[in-house]
């Protein structure tokens, strides 16, 4: 029988019904965690995964909730605590986008994107820290961005999102590594989702001339840095941002 790295650990990822959450609810099942996941309105495409994750023999689990309402996470994790246990791994991936150039942007605008990307974060890591330090033992990957360090005209919002999430992960690492539990993120490039489509249609061929790779990523080059920071061989990583992103943010192009 093959050994998987994550045989008998619990994982919850959010924003896992579309996209990169979706690769990487699959990746981790196929390693062997039980997987639970958060969707927010995809609820056809969330119980198809369930099922399809059902008919190969692994356990994923899907619950509807905003990321941005606190009581909604702590609910999740302590409803997957009491389903399988305990709770080892935890990917914040849940994300938005609202563009605009600063001069037009709207107040919601700004809070909408700093709600969903930055505030869901904390709304999660705390939630799991009481869970994950009992254990002695945990696993958080937050999803961050190259537009963290590389912005674009219109992401205001976004970059700052992304921003604070590697400051926080950062921080995080350094209160929770004596307990066992790592926090790392994963930032990437131009990935293939529904988040991009749009500018892809418009500029793909310009993207890709950027990108040394000369391609752009897929959903599954990220799981598989998550499942690099997810396993229990990466216990001496942690508080570091992992860019993904084929050499785009290298400069030498
Ligand atoms: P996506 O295809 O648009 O999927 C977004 C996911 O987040 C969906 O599962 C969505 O749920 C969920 N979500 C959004 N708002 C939510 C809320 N309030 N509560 C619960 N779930 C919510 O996006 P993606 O491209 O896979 O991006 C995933 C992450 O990677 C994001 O954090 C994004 O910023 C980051 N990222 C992406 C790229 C890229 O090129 N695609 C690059 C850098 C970073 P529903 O399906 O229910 O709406």
């Amino acid at each position: 029988m093959i050994q998987m790295s994550l045989n008998g650990r619990v994982a919850l990822v959010t924003g896992g019904s579309r996209g990169i959450g979706r690769a990487i609810v699959e990746k981790l099942a196929a390693d062997g965690a039980k997987v639970a996941f958060v969707y927010n309105s995809s609820s056809t495409a969330a119980d198809e995964i369930v099922a399809a994750q059902a008919a190969l023999g692994f356990e994923v689990k899907a619950f509807q909730a905003d990321v941005c309402d606190k009581a909604a996470a702590e609910k999740v994790i302590n409803d997957v605590v009491e389903m399988w246990g305990s709770l080892d791994i935890l990917v914040n991936n849940a994300g938005i986008i609202k563009d605009g150039l600063l001069a037009t942007m709207d107040s919601n605008q700004w809070q909408a994107v700093i709600d969903t990307n930055l505030t869901s974060v904390f709304n999660f890591c705390q939630s799991v820290t009481r869970q994950m330090m009992s254990q002695r033992y945990g696993r958080i990957i937050n999803m961050s961005s190259v537009a963290a360090d590389v912005s674009n005209p219109g992401q205001a919002n976004y970059a700052a999102s992304k921003g604070g999430v590697e400051g926080f992960t950062r921080c995080i690492a350094t209160e929770l590594a004596r307990r066992g539990i790592t926090a790392n993120a994963v930032a990437p490039g131009f990935i293939q989702t529904d988040m991009t489509e749009a500018v892809v249609e418009m500029a793909g061929a310009e993207i890709k001339k950027k990108i040394p790779a000369r391609r752009l990523g897929l959903p599954e080059d990220i799981a598989n840095a998550v499942l690099f920071f997810a396993q229990e061989s990466s216990s001496y990583v942690t508080g570091q941002i992992l860019k993904v992103d084929g050499g785009l943010t290298l400069g030498g192009i």
